[in-house]
């Protein structure tokens, strides 16, 4: 049983058919990373699964635990538990870091019938966190994103991934432009959210984050399909011979 499925899934942006026929499972507990050359539709696909509004289905299904969520809103899929990482998350001048975490976790938290967290019980989550990572202190009272640098934002990204705790997990090029440390980091909070239920969507251009995360799957996305799905012994291949010479199965 997959806990996400692409059914055939044809979708634009503005006038311009990105996604042509694309399908694709994530399997409960297992690591599916993506590849695939610029302008294939990767971040389109990634933006279609939460119900970014730059994007138009034009056809298929995505089916999120057994039900159709084509329709579904982009809040609404937070709340049951679909997570991106855009691959260039915004600025926020003037909104607070943490409060703006705290009220995404409530909000979750309340949707699922659990008791909110007040400041204090969620400034110590937010600090475990933020050490786990390491990331400085001052990231609870900065504006969301804003003067943060590359790294910062991605490691922000890992951070609200941990905080609230999703089921489906889509990480859009959070490699891109780290350093080593900042990479072993993400890796790190990557690898502490896997328990075997949920599972994850690793969009990458490198095949250096998957020496950390070890993924299941490897699926090559070109020109708005899942054009071939092999295990982790494709990346040394696609490596060797890039994706023009991988065939359509
Ligand atoms: P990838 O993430 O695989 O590099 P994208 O999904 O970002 O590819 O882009 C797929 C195609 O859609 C590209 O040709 C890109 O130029 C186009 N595109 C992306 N975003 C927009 C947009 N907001 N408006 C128009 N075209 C877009
Ligand atoms: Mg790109
Ligand atoms: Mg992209």
């Amino acid at each position: 049983m997959s806990i996400l499925k692409i059914e055939n899934l044809e979708a634009k942006i503005g006038d311009k058919q990105i996604l042509k026929g694309l399908n694709l499972e994530l399997e409960p507990g297992k690591v599916h990373a993506i590849m695939g050359p610029n302008g294939a539709g990767k971040s389109t696909l990634s933006k279609a699964l939460v119900g970014h509004y730059d994007i138009e289905l034009l056809g298929g299904n995505i089916i999120y635990k057994g039900k159709n969520i084509n329709e579904m809103e982009p809040e609404e899929r937070a709340l049951e538990g679909i997570f991106l990482s855009f691959q260039h998350p915004v600025e926020i001048p003037g909104v607070n870091n943490a409060y703006f975490l705290r009220t995404a976790l409530n909000a979750k938290r309340k949707h699922e019938g659990k008791e909110e967290l007040n400041s204090a019980e969620f400034l110590r989550l937010m600090r475990d966190h933020l050490e786990m990572l390491g990331m400085k202190s001052d990231m609870i009272s900065r504006s969301l994103n804003e003067g943060f640098s590359g790294g910062e934002k991605k490691r922000n990204e890992i951070l609200q991934m941990l905080i609230l705790e999703p089921d489906v997990i889509i990480l859009d090029e959070i490699d891109s432009g780290l350093d080593i440390d900042a990479l072993r980091a993400v890796s790190e909070g990557i690898n502490k959210m896997k328990d075997g239920k949920r599972s994850f969507l690793v969009i990458t251009h490198y095949s250096r984050i998957l020496d950390y995360i070890q993924p299941d799957y490897i699926h090559v996305l070109k020109d708005g399909k899942v054009i071939k799905t092999a295990g982790p012994e494709l990346v040394a291949q696609l490596e060797d011979t890039g994706y023009d010479a991988i065939e359509e199965e």
